[in-house]
């Protein structure tokens, strides 16, 4: 028996139910594979997709599986210029699915995410009409305070080392609270509850994923 994967599943058991008291509905997978396949089988055909900026997203594969099916793609990396892509990230507002991951999970169902830009965060809050969270069971944390200390201090340093910023964490690898211009965190959220039943699904791999 692998102890981690099934440690990731009781675990997820129990967030499923905290999520559904919060409206929101959850589903357990147990690899990047089956993930990538419950997000195609949660898209209708013909549907208008987009995404937020994601590791996760990348390593479950998803974005091949996207081009590759019958939907209308959102897709800011096909602007040519700055203008486009600002275009895109407004349109993606008013998508049909919007794919992304969370930043944090509480054990309880909250979901904790920080934003440079807060396009991704717009989206999560109001917008489009369904978002499908991937995210490994790694991400979950105790509680709030837990989460964005997990956010400020392993997945927001590990995204602007990504995203090449000139932030003081990519040279620390911890949070410095800082004020300067390539700063990814300006804006958190944590979302308590869905008003929309079901809008929001949590699609929960038993996998590390992500930062
Ligand atoms: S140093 Fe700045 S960019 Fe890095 S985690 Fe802290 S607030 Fe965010």
């Amino acid at each position: 028996m692998n102890a981690e994967k099934e440690y990731f599943k009781i675990k997820a058991e129990n967030l499923i139910k905290n999520f559904a008291k919060r409206n929101i509905d959850a589903c357990f997978v147990e690899n990047s594979k089956a993930a990538a396949e419950k997000v195609l089988e949660l898209i209708q055909d013909k549907a208008t997709v987009s995404w937020g900026g994601s590791k996760t997203l990348q390593q479950i594969g998803i974005f091949d599986q996207l081009k590759a099916a019958d939907y209308r793609l959102l897709d800011r990396d096909t602007a040519k210029n700055s203008a486009e892509k600002e275009e895109i990230y407004h349109q993606a507002l008013s998508a049909d699915y919007y794919l992304m991951s969370s930043n944090a999970i509480t054990q309880t169902g909250k979901l904790v995410n920080v934003d440079g830009n807060g396009n991704r965060l717009a989206a999560l809050i109001y917008g489009p009409k369904n978002v499908i969270i991937v995210a490994g069971m790694n991400k979950v944390t105790v509680d709030e305070e837990s989460a964005i200390k997990r956010v400020r201090n392993q997945a927001a340093p590990a995204n602007a080392i990504r995203l090449d910023q000139k932030t003081p964490c990519v040279k620390t690898g911890y949070c410095h609270s800082c004020q300067v211009d390539d700063t990814i965190c300006c804006q958190t959220v944590i979302t308590r509850r869905s008003r929309a039943k079901g809008r929001i699904k949590v699609i929960l791999v038993g996998e590390k994923l992500g930062f």
